[in-house]
């Protein structure tokens, strides 16, 4: 115990008492890809009591070059995310307690998985499912520490109920799909994630021990640029979560999907998203998949799926009935 973490109880932030605090701490990490799994890593080395990891995707060879915590092994024995994180963590510190989830973080599950952490990381790779911690966090007064990267860039900021401004503070409404890029269309270089991911498991440690030097700004990096700026964020007077109206957390915003019966497709509706520009749109998507489009539809085909989508968000995922499929397609071509 005391060798396996001498050389962090010998720098002073932590010290004997704060690995104590780790040692009775419990973190849960939604997301398991790139950020996720070098977060789950240090806080798992680092001797966190308990930490909980929630992902609803299987591994796939495009994953490797930046999910650390994942081998070819992983993918031949077909393993999700949060089950092969579970398993690799636990030869990696067995004196700690690991608990993979194979599931779809949302409105209805969201405050069953998070409660009673100490604290909640992000490690998603859509905005959707970051509102919806930001409510939750925000109402059961869990502190949460945000991360997101894409291309060469990241960025960071950490949020404590009442403390600090909110998510949604920081972005106020839900942003139109088409500017929100994703890894899938923007593509990512592994140096984004992996220094995001360092910078959430340092706060997360300098929370968990309740150190005087947590941060309180929105810190941006580009690791291509060599460019890192730090952002004072006010808290917005017409917040809603920050005035308890937890609206992602009631349902009343997000992707919604319906399976279109003896149809063989899935609808999936998107109530936050404003006017879509389908010409941005197939712009976006023109280097991964083959796009058509007029102005009142964009057609597109991907892994097998032909997906048809509507200026107002609406999108119809032919070849299918599998509506979690259909979301985890819609976040990431369409986004949000
Ligand atoms: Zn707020």
């Amino acid at each position: 115990m005391i060798d396996r973490y001498s050389r962090q109880t010998l720098f002073e932030g932590i010290g004997e008492e704060g690995q104590k605090r780790l040692g009775n701490s419990y973190v849960v990490i939604i997301g398991c890809g790139a950020l996720g799994t070098v977060i789950a890593t240090s806080l798992v080395r680092a001797g966190v009591g308990k930490t909980r990891i929630i992902d609803r995707d299987f591994i796939e060879y495009h994953n490797l070059q930046r999910q650390v915590l994942f081998n070819e092994d992983d993918i031949r024995d077909q393993l999700p995310k949060a089950i092969a994180a579970e398993r690799h963590l636990k030869k990696v510190n067995s004196s700690v307690e690991i608990e993979g989830i194979v599931d779809d973080v949302n409105y209805t599950n969201i405050e069953r998985f998070i409660g009673g952490a100490d604290l909640v990381l992000d490690g998603l790779d859509n905005l959707e499912t970051r509102f919806l911690i930001n409510d939750a966090c925000l109402k059961h007064r869990i502190p949460w520490v945000y991360g997101g990267a894409i291309s060469s860039s990241g960025m960071t900021m950490n949020i404590r109920p009442g403390e600090t401004p909110c998510f949604r503070c920081l972005s106020s409404t839900v942003p139109n799909p088409e500017v929100v890029l994703t890894c899938d269309t923007a593509g990512v270089i592994s140096p984004a994630p992996f220094i995001i991911g360092s910078l959430e498991s340092a706060e997360a440690m300098k929370i968990l021990v309740g150190a005087k030097e947590i941060d309180r700004d929105l810190r941006i990096i580009d690791v291509w640029q060599g460019t890192f700026h730090r952002f004072k964020i006010a808290r917005r007077k017409d917040c809603p979560a920050c005035q308890g109206k937890y609206e992602f957390l009631e349902g009343r915003f997000g992707v919604r999907t319906t399976s279109l019966c003896g149809q063989n497709a899935v609808q999936v509706l998107n109530p936050g998203a404003e006017h879509l520009s389908l010409e941005e749109l197939a712009r976006r998507l023109k280097p991964v998949a083959e796009v058509s489009y007029n102005e009142f539809m964009l057609r597109f085909t991907v892994d097998n799926h032909e997906m048809i989508v509507f200026p107002d968000g609406r999108a119809i995922l032919r070849n299918t009935t599998d509506e979690s499929l259909a979301r985890g397609l819609y976040a990431r071509y369409i986004g949000a």
